[in-house]
């Protein structure tokens, strides 16, 4: 290799390793999508094709990614597992943050005549910010995916009322805000259902819940497995034949990938899916 007099510019690269055996989390969003949601008049408050765009994205991101386990979505935020003892995949936060932003950007703007049949994309095209931080237990995890679905629930009911005053109930925007500041949750059901007859438990449930996406294997009865215990005692990759290695990688290629709008607080999602804990791919489900 030859060397040159200007490589001492090499030593000026910083190491930005995550932290080993933690869970990472790679959470995007879109950049100044207030004004992009205007330009494109999305729904609102809850435009359905920008929120299956965002899903197709995220699902053809965790197609070329196999290390992520797990991720979920609200609004114009993505949030990407990668499980704790992923190592085969970089670990260096600039390098995993802007491979998942690129590859999602990249996706989103592919698919946007998908989702937006009849309003072509102009500058400034959208794109997202993106960032990594490592939790270090299954609980530090599961309360960081709980946060964002919790999130996704209190901005929901909130949007929604907010909406319904203004498009069914012909206030503006201020009138709006004014009705429903310091209300609690039930008061806003309450708006919905004396006014407008909408009954906030009938609102589709990727608008309620947001949306989460996994690789599918056969659900397993809860009380069988206790990942989560599994899972925080692992200290480093488990040590496996390059066959068992290989078998896994072909396995987790063949799972289908689904995108579904499930409570992810309760432990019944994490105990019927042991797999995105445990990291070992489960039994393949029959073609029906
Ligand atoms: P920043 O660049 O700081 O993220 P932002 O304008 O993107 O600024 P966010 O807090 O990320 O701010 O808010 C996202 C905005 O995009 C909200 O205003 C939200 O209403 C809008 N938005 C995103 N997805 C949808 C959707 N599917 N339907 C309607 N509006 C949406
Ligand atoms: P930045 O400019 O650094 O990107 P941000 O405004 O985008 O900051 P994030 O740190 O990305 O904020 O927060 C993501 C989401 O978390 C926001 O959409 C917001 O709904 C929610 N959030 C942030 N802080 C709070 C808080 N104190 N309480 C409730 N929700 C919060
Ligand atoms: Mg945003
Ligand atoms: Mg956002």
């Amino acid at each position: 290799m030859a060397n040159s007099k200007f490589e001492y510019v090499k030593q000026f690269e910083q190491p930005d390793n995550l932290l080993p055996n933690t869970w990472i989390v790679v959470r995007i969003d879109g950049r100044g999508f207030t004004k992009f949601a205007n330009k494109y008049a999305f729904e609102k408050p809850n435009d359905k094709r920008a929120l299956e765009l965002m899903n197709a994205a995220a699902r053809a991101v965790m197609g070329e990614v196999q290390d992520i386990t797990v991720a979920y979505g609200v609004s114009d935020e993505y949030s990407f597992v990668f499980h704790k003892t992923c190592s085969l995949f970089e670990r260096r936060a600039s390098k995993l943050v802007s491979t998942i932003v690129s590859t999602f950007t990249a996706y989103y703007v592919h698919y946007w005549s998908t989702y937006f049949t009849d309003t072509p994309l102009s500058a400034p095209l959208p794109s997202f910010d993106g960032r990594a931080v490592c939790y270090p237990t299954v609980q530090n995890l599961r309360d960081y995916m709980s946060w964002r679905q919790v999130d996704c629930h209190i901005n929901n009911l909130y949007n929604t009322t907010h909406w319904a005053l203004i498009q069914l109930g012909g206030m503006d925007g201020t009138e709006a805000e004014m009705t429903l500041k310091g209300t609690y949750a039930a008061d806003k059901n309450e708006i919905l259902f004396s006014k407008f007859s909408i009954n906030y438990n009938n609102e589709p449930e990727m608008y309620k819940k947001g949306s989460v996406v996994f690789r599918d294997y056969e659900l397993v009865e809860p009380g069988t497995h206790n990942t989560s215990i599994d899972a925080d005692h692992l200290a480093e990759p488990v040590q496996q034949s390059k066959t068992q290695t290989e078998n896994d990688r072909k396995r987790r290629a063949k799972a289908r990938i689904v995108v579904e709008h499930l409570d992810i607080i309760k432990d019944d999602f994490w105990n019927r899916r042991p797999w995105l804990l445990s990291n070992k791919p489960g039994r393949v489900p029959k073609e029906p």
